[in-house]
């Protein structure tokens, strides 16, 4: 996933899955040539949980030495997710992932970073494929994919993608890095929330239940690349940002939200 020289950014909530990815990853820079770390936390904006996590960013950034940016909602989108989703709360989670990939990529794009890493868990990435079969939307799979592999965006790796949640803990818990930490509120507006503890109760009964979906997945978006490949890479008509429409799905956000 890394190469030499490379400058990976990585996205640092300061939550415990982008922690122990910091921590892995400063760990084993020794033995790379030439890579730099450089860390990018996102300020949504959302009261309550927000500042103890990003404190807890800063000070592990500052702790190991690594260069840190900050980049807010408010600078980007001229408001705070709390703002942005006052009487759509429970649209949260979708609302605030778009906006926060978006973030994320101008923050990697300013830091010069050629690699932007994210903290995605085996858990998060099994529980993402179930909450794709639910709502019917297995495409969004590979269109997220092509997407990134075509060379106009930074591309995204996601090296605790095969690590379970309980070995992260265990990670953070064994470096003395174990914090607890304020959830967010809007976590149970969030459908992940449920598939989450679904998702967990199977693996404790059928251990593997995660590994095998990841597996299903993979099969499944081989197979679909092979077959339907019906929209090109276009610019968005706003922005200029690849996308497969003729908008991408932050200028489709923002103009939902003037209606
Ligand atoms: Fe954003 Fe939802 Fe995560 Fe809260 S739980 S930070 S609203 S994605
Ligand atoms: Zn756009």
């Amino acid at each position: 996933m890394i190469d030499p020289q490379d400058r990976v950014a990585v996205a640092l909530s300061g939550g415990k899955d982008s922690t122990a990815l910091l921590l892995l990853l400063h760990h084993l820079l020794p033995a790379w040539e030439d890579v730099r770390l450089i860390a990018i936390t996102i300020d949504e904006g959302i009261a309550g949980y927000r500042e103890e996590t990003i404190q807890s960013a800063e000070q592990l950034t500052c702790r190991l030495g690594i260069e840190h940016h900050c980049i807010s909602f408010t600078s980007l989108f001229g408001g705070s997710l709390d703002t942005i989703l006052k009487g759509r709360e429970k649209q949260a989670c979708s609302i605030c992932g778009i906006l926060r990939k978006k973030a994320l990529a101008v923050g990697a794009r300013l830091a010069g970073a050629t690699k932007l890493a994210t903290g995605h868990n085996l858990d998060d990435e099994a529980q993402s494929v179930l909450m794709n079969v639910f709502r019917g939307d297995l495409p969004r799979l590979v269109r997220n994919s092509r997407l990134e592999s075509s060379g106009k965006f930074i591309p995204r790796i996601k090296p605790l993608s095969l690590v379970s949640e309980k070995e992260i803990a265990t990670y953070l818990i064994l470096n003395d890095a174990w914090r607890e930490l304020p959830e967010c509120p809007y976590t149970h507006y969030a459908l992940r929330r449920e598939v989450r503890s679904m998702l967990s109760g199977f693996e404790y009964k059928h251990p593997g239940t995660m590994r095998h979906l990841m597996e299903s997945k993979e099969k499944i978006e081989r197979s679909y690349k092979g077959s339907v490949m019906p929209e090109s890479i276009r610019s968005c008509r706003e922005c200029g940002d690849p996308c497969s429409g003729d908008l991408c799905q932050v200028c489709i956000l923002r103009q939902s939200l003037e209606r």
